[in-house]
């Protein structure tokens, strides 16, 4: 594109609160053939709630929620200042606290070590799930994330979260696959619960249980296949996958370093700005000629 249509291109989309940070950006964002989401914070608004709870025999859901609480004081993760919002005020803090990255966390409470996570953390730590597996399977099959709460070596119970889904979501995805673009979603929560918000969102491929530190893994192996790759994220285990895409977009509302790996900042953090972006770079190119 010639820097008059690049010029005219960066003001158009400035002016929709799409920052391209560079020419280039513009230029990919016209051939992209794959984009992939990033689903927590990115295609859902990020302010998760725990919506449902249970618990083991032997348990009540006060003393589940001060145990879950004492550990999670210590996070910054997104699905523990839900639990924090729940529990109300925490009477005691967890001591040795330990952050699983992409699986949980781990603290001793009253002398007991309380275990905080996925299903995979669980398994990991000896954790038996028989007694509520039923009741998680029918959450997750919902949309749910489910937190369990392991405390010595016995599940406790746990937690069923909702994050709503952004208004604009299902609209970006159905303008990209009539621009015959595929669409992918990407999370490290677990599958059961990635497949069902796919399916409401009508997304090609689900990439879930995916780890911290293997989001930029999966757009290479897209690359691989010789397709151009578009990652939108908000978060900071985002950043890698961002840098490594054709085009990275970084979600405005997300953290500072999700923002300085991508190629271009929608700073209304609206999933359909991905769209807009496409359409601007589509207009730019053809005022190449
Ligand atoms: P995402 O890719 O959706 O942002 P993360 O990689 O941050 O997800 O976390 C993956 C999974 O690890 C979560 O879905 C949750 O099950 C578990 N997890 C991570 N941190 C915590 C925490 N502090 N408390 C409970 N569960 C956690
Ligand atoms: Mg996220």
């Amino acid at each position: 594109a010639t820097p008059m249509a690049i010029m005219i291109g960066t003001g158009l989309g400035a002016r929709h609160g799409i920052l391209f940070k560079h020419a280039e950006s513009i230029e990919k964002s016209a051939r992209l053939d794959v984009v992939i989401f990033d689903k927590t914070g990115t295609l859902t608004v990020g302010a998760p709630e725990v919506v449902d709870m249970a618990v083991a025999p032997g348990w009540t859901q006060e003393r589940l929620l001060a145990a879950a609480a004492a550990v999670e004081a210590h996070s910054e993760h997104p699905l523990a200042q839900a639990i924090l919002k729940r529990a109300g005020p925490v009477a005691e803090r967890a001591t040795a606290f330990t952050n699983i990255d992409g699986q949980g966390a781990t603290g001793v409470v009253d002398g007991v070590q309380v275990v905080l996570g996925n299903r995979i953390l669980m398994v990991e730590h000896g954790i038996d799930l028989s007694v509520l597996e039923a009741e998680a399977a029918r959450l997750t099959g919902a949309g749910r994330t489910v937190i369990y709460a392991g405390v010595g070596d016995r599940l406790a119970g746990f937690f069923a979260i909702a994050d709503a889904i952004r208004e604009t979501s299902r609209a970006a995805i159905d303008e990209l696959h009539r621009r015959n673009i595929k669409v992918a979603m990407i999370t490290g929560d677990n599958r059961p619960t990635a497949e069902r918000v796919a399916q409401d969102l009508g997304i090609d491929i689900v990439l879930a249980d995916v780890l911290p530190g293997g989001k930029a893994d999966e757009v290479i192996k897209l690359q691989s296949q010789g397709l151009k790759v578009g990652m939108v994220g908000d978060g900071i285990n985002d950043a890698p996958a961002l840098t490594q895409a054709d085009v990275g977009f970084a979600i405005g509302a997300g953290t500072d370093v999700a923002i300085e790996s991508a190629d271009i900042v929608l700073m209304h953090s609206d999933p359909y700005d991905v769209v807009r972006a496409t359409t601007i770079a589509h207009a730019t190119l053809r005022k190449m000629h």
